[in-house]
């Protein structure tokens, strides 16, 4: 029996993905696996990702870097993004995690535990993380990764993108011999003189397209998926859902489908969301609700226990998001925790 609200992770489509980044940049490509690799799984995740050779993946947390090392054992490289965040420097080192050392403070702090293999990351203008070039550390022992972010790599037109790439070029040349790292899934799509030597794709790997809207080199990985629990004809004049959130301006057939904002819905899908159902696209009516949600399926044949697709192969992930006024990654990563989640292709 598959659960009401279903979400189906198709591993051989990030097999897919994985490899198409890979030709497309001819650099090594380490996985960002932060945020439960997007809602994904970070462990299923990063399991296949490695059987498919990948040797180094990213966090943002340290308690994400632990958990993995757990589940993947002591080969690969673990990178955290948060870096070594005060009082963290004792479990970096047993779990055997690397830092990417965004501050002074930082570089202290690791220090003072003795160091280890770490990564810099360098702030080449999205002023979030890292040190400013003009405060970056010299090369040191142990550092062996030189990185910095992209602030706008799903705009190509951007000129940020052209001057972030020269400072980076120009102060990660001071670092002979760290593996310098640059882009994320939209940069490794602005052309070869973004990848450097290891790229740092998430949304990508993932299924959502570099610019926001789909894009047909990459697959679906992600299904989130409802059954419909309910078909009612409602007559002209009367209301569906909390609020009287749509009225009926003329005789509806409506399916209610077991998925709500508990299990990854968005309330701000309504009034513009549409699902994938019985060959097309239809639309939701009124308000999303905790547990479920109404369709219209007025003329379709559909019946209870057909399942209506959120977002996946046939309702993209990129529209799904576009039509709930967000993005690909913030609907990934609020997917519910008692949304069930099945694994196509696991070895
Ligand atoms: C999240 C993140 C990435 C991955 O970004 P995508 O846009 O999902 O490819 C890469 N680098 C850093 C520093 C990040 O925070």
């Amino acid at each position: 029996m598959t659960a009401p609200a279903s979400l189906t992770v198709d591993l051989n489509a990030l097999s897919h993905n994985f490899h198409a980044l890979e030709a497309l940049t001819h650099v090594p490509v380490h996985p960002v696996v932060k945020a439960n690799a997007y809602g994904l799984g970070a462990i299923p995740v990063a399991k296949r990702l490695l059987a498919e050779g990948a040797r180094t993946f990213f966090v943002a947390r340290v308690n994400e870097g632990v958990a993995l090392r757990e589940a993947i054992g002591a080969e690969p490289t673990i990178y955290v993004l948060d870096g070594c965040v005060a009082g963290a420097a004792g479990t970096l080192k047993s779990a055997d995690l690397r830092p990417i050392l965004n501050h002074a403070d930082q570089l202290i702090e690791w220090t003072s535990v003795g160091g280890g293999l770490c990564g810099v990351q360098i702030d080449t203008g999205m002023n979030r993380l890292g040190f400013r070039p003009e405060d970056a550390p010299g090369p040191f022992d142990g550092l062996e990764l030189v990185m910095s972010h992209l602030a706008c790599a799903d705009a190509p037109a951007e000129p940020m993108n052209r001057r972030q790439q020269g400072a980076f070029a120009a102060i990660s040349a001071l670092y002979p011999d760290a593996v310098k790292s640059f882009a994320n899934s939209g940069g490794c799509f602005l052309g070869a003189d973004y990848a450097f030597d290891a790229v740092r794709p998430g949304i990508c790997l993932y299924g959502g397209g570099p610019e926001g809207r789909p894009d047909a080199r990459l697959k679906a990985v992600a299904t989130l998926s409802a059954e419909i629990l309910q078909i009612r004809d409602v007559p002209t004049g009367e209301s569906i859902g909390y609020s009287r959130g749509f009225v009926a301006d003329a005789p509806r057939r409506i399916a209610t489908c077991g998925a709500g904002y508990a299990d990854g819905l968005l309330r701000s899908m309504s009034p513009r969301g549409q699902v994938w159902i019985a060959g097309g696209l239809r639309p939701l009516l009124g308000r999303v609700s905790m547990d479920v949600m109404a369709v219209d399926v007025t003329g379709a044949d559909v019946a209870i226990g057909d399942r209506v697709e959120i977002f996946g192969a046939d309702r993209p992930l990129d529209d799904a998001a576009a039509a709930a006024g967000t993005i690909s990654y913030e609907l990934l990563t609020s997917i519910g925790n008692r949304c069930e989640r099945t694994y196509l292709g696991q070895t």
